[in-house]
C-alpha cells in the first residue's frame, strides 16, 4: 500500500467523502471538503481527521484546509401592510409545512416591532451563540432553525432602534451559519419601512407572500406592500386571506366577520396568484400561543397552511427550472 492509500483509508470511517489526500514524503496534505456543515462541526471535523492522520505509519507532519462551496440560498418574505394580519403566523407554518415537505428551511424573524417567533417556535428565552462572528441559528422543535431580532436585545427595545441599526440587524441574521438551509422565509415587519429596503436591496428576496385579512383597509394597505416589492422587481407569489370566515368552535355554524373572498378579488385585480385562505379559528390562535404551529400537526387548520406551503413549494420548483 502507498502511504497515499493507507492515509486514505484511515480517513475514511472519519471524513466520509470529503478528504482529498497528497504525501510527500512524512508530510500530508489535506483538503477538507465542509460544505453544509456548521463551523463547530468543521473544526471537531478537521481535528478529528488530523488526529487519524497523525496516528497513520509514517506520516509526521499534517497540514488540513478547509474548503466549502457556497450554497446557494434564497429568501422567501412574507409581509403585511399593517400588524395584526397573522403574518408571523402565516411565516412560522409556511416554514414548518416547507420544511415537512422535505425543504431544508430556516426562519428569520425580521419583525423589530413584535418579534413573536421566539414564542411561536416554542423557544422563547433562548440566545443563538456566535462563532467567528457569525450567528448560529437556534434549533426548534419543528426542524427548522430559527434566528430572531427578539434574540438580540431585550424585549421592547427593538423598536427604539433607528432604521439602519435594524437594517444591519437584519444582514446579520441572513448571513448567519445556516448549514444546507437553502430556503428562507423571512417574516418581515408590517409595512414599508428600514428593514423591507435593506431586505430589498441587500438580500433580494427570491418571492414575497403577502399576508392580508379580508377587510378593504387590510387590504389597501397589502396593495402599498405589494407595490414595493413589484418597484424592486421582486416576484410576488401570492397573496393570502388570513382570519377569513369564522367557525364557532361551540355549534360549528360559520359566519364572516371581516367578509370573504375579498383578498380573492383583490388579486385577481391586481393580476397576482391568490394562495388560499385560512380561517379564523381559535384553535390557531391556542395553538400559536403554546407553541405548537398548526402546520406541525395533523388538525383541521393544518390542511390550509400546507395547502398554501404546497403552492409556495410549486412556484419555487418552477422557479428553479
Ligand atoms: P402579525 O404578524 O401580522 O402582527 P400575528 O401572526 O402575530 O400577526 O397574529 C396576531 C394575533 O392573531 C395572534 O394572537 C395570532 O395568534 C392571532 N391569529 C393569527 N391568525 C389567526 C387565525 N387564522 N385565527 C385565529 N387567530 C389568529
Amino acid at each position: 500500500m502507498t502511504d497515499r492509500s493507507a492515509l486514505q483509508a484511515a480517513l475514511a470511517p472519519i471524513a466520509a467523502g470529503r478528504a482529498t489526500v497528497r504525501v510527500e514524503g512524512s508530510r500530508a496534505s489535506i483538503v477538507l471538503d465542509v460544505t453544509g456543515l456548521p463551523t463547530a462541526a468543521r473544526d471537531a471535523l478537521e481535528a478529528d481527521v488530523r488526529a487519524a492522520a497523525l496516528a497513520t505509519p509514517g506520516i509526521a507532519d499534517v497540514r488540513v484546509a478547509q474548503t466549502s462551496e457556497r450554497v446557494g440560498r434564497r429568501l422567501i418574505a412574507v409581509a403585511s401592510g399593517k400588524g395584526g394580519v397573522g403574518k408571523s403566523t402565516v411565516a412560522a407554518n409556511l416554514a414548518i409545512a416547507l420544511a415537512r415537505a422535505g425543504r431544508r428551511v430556516g426562519l428569520i424573524d425580521a419583525d423589530i416591532y413584535g418579534p413573536s417567533q421566539p414564542k411561536l417556535m416554542a423557544v422563547e428565552g433562548t440566545r443563538p451563540e456566535a462563532r467567528e462572528k457569525q450567528l448560529l441559528p437556534v434549533e426548534t422543535p419543528y426542524g427548522v432553525p430559527l434566528l430572531s431580532m427578539g434574540q438580540l436585545v431585550p424585549a421592547g427595545q427593538a423598536i427604539a432602534w433607528r432604521g439602519p441599526m435594524a437594517g444591519g440587524a437584519l444582514t446579520q441574521l441572513a448571513e448567519a451559519d445556516w448549514g444546507l438551509h437553502d430556503t428562507l422565509v423571512v417574516d418581515l415587519p408590517p409595512g414599508t419601512g428600514d428593514v423591507q429596503l435593506t431586505m430589498i436591496q441587500k438580500h433580494k428576496p427570491a418571492g414575497a407572500v403577502i399576508v392580508s385579512t379580508p377587510q378593504d383597509l387590510a387590504l389597501i394597505d397589502a396593495t402599498r406592500a405589494i407595490d414595493l416589492f413589484a418597484k424592486a422587481e421582486v416576484p410576488v407569489i401570492g397573496l393570502v386571506e388570513n382570519m377569513s370566515g369564522y367557525v364557532c368552535p361551540h355549534c360549528g355554524e360559520a359566519s364572516e366577520p371581516f367578509g370573504q373572498g375579498g383578498a380573492e378579488a383583490a388579486a385577481a385585480k391586481l393580476g397576482i396568484p391568490f394562495l388560499g385562505r385560512i380561517p379564523l379559528a381559535m384553535a390557531v390562535r391556542q395553538a400559536s400561543d403554546a407553541g405548537t404551529p398548526p402546520a406541525a400537526g395533523n388538525g383541521p387548520e393544518a390542511t390550509a397552511f400546507h395547502q398554501i406551503a404546497g403552492q409556495v413549494g410549486e412556484w419555487l420548483d418552477r422557479k428553479e427550472g
